[in-house]
């Protein structure tokens, strides 16, 4: 029972989605001493939706292992319609093979939806006690990750919040200081190209769409532009609401043409979809690529000046902040340390 109570303890200290999931593993293999424990979710959409696993511990192995956040979809092992997975997933219930090994699969919930499975490999016949712990311990970790949900969430667009940029940025980015013996496969694989982008993108002229049509229709304006991101944008970008009209994307690309790419299809997403009652909205956007030393708010500065700069010369467009250094129109006054602005400082009103 002691035991039951402290996981639950350790389960519930987590603020932080990785370690949330690999606790969630530990307990369940603490508790039950399976063959081995595998959180999965699914990403990806439609026919194109793979398992990419957050956290698997096996019966001697003292610590979890996972597929980068940043896995390429096609790298990850695609869902199976029979699958007892995917049973569970689609299902929503438990699902057990009989073996040995044993295998019983349960739906896993995230932010009040099926997000994934937990696979539980077993030599001994899961009995209804087994299942029963298991079920009870999933409907804690369900509440409080709610609970995280709505804490790392913008409350309108139900976009990663401005709050836990700074953690996420950090963590995504540490490996960019690493030497390449150290970075992950999936890093190396992309050679020295491919590194982490930030974009800040901002409404044209959304004051004038809340002055004409009311801050209702305007909400529905920033929930509509949030899905539009998220299609236009891959499953593993990070997507934040940054507060009013104003939102960030954490990406990794192959370089700048790429962002470019990625950019300007969302710009043009954008200014050819029609929102109800208000018609044709458009966006600025400026990006820059990290660099080693970064900290969120030197990163950040570099893509406002870029987006101010998309406001200032007509609005509607993408600039690079790289490209706005190499033809003379911003000077890069320290590429690395300099001091930085903290992101919260508004930014002047461009010129219109
Ligand atoms: P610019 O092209 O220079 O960006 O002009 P703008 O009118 O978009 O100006 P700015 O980005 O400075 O203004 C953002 C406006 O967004 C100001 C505020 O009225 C509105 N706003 C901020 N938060 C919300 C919100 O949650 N809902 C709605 N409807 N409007 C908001
Ligand atoms: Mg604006």
């Amino acid at each position: 029972m002691i035991e039951v109570v402290n996981r639950i303890a350790e389960l519930t200290s987590c603020c932080d989605r990785e370690q949330l999931d690999v606790a969630l593993a530990s307990a369940l293999r603490d508790l039950l001493q399976p063959h081995s424990v595998t959180i999965q979710r699914c990403v990806g959409e439609g026919d194109d939706r793979h398992w990419l696993t957050r956290a698997r511990l096996s019966a001697g192995s003292a610590a979890a292992t996972f597929d980068e956040p940043w896995s390429e979809l096609h790298s990850l092992p695609k869902l199976v319609a029979t699958d007892a997975r995917c049973l569970a997933f689609s299902e929503q219930r438990m699902v057990l093979v009989p073996g040995p090994p044993h295998i019983t699969c349960f739906p896993l919930y995230g932010g009040g939806a099926v997000v994934g499975v937990i696979e539980i490999e077993t030599l001994a016949d899961p009995d209804e006690n087994v299942q029963r712990t298991v079920q009870g311990l999933l409907r804690i970790y369900r509440n409080f990750e709610c609970l995280l949900h709505y804490s790392e969430r913008d409350a309108l667009t139900g976009l990663l919040n401005r709050k836990t940029f700074d953690e996420s940025f950090m963590k995504a980015t540490a490996d960019l200081e690493l030497p390449p013996e150290h970075m992950s496969d999936d890093r190396r694989v992309g050679g020295s190209s491919s590194g982490y982008w930030i974009g800040v993108i901002d409404i044209d002229d959304f004051k004038r769409v809340n002055d004409r049509f009311g801050h209702l229709i305007g909400d529905e304006v920033l929930l509509l532009l949030s899905r539009l991101m998220g299609r236009s944008f891959r499953i593993h970008d990070r997507l934040y609401r940054f507060g009013g009209d104003e939102f960030l994307v954490l990406m990794r690309c192959h370089g700048e043409d790429d962002a470019t790419h990625v950019f300007e299809r969302f710009r043009s997403n954008t200014e050819l979809f029609q929102f109800p009652q208000v018609g044709t909205v458009t966006v600025s956007v400026g990006f820059t690529a990290v660099r080693p030393g970064d900290t969120p708010s030197s990163a950040f500065e570099r893509a406002d000046k870029a987006v101010y700069h998309a406001k200032a010369s007509g609005r509607n467009q993408v600039c690079s902040h790289a490209e706005l250094l190499a033809s003379g129109i911003l000077v890069d006054h320290d590429a690395r340390v300099g001091p930085s602005n903290s992101p919260s400082e508004p930014r002047p009103s461009a010129p219109t």
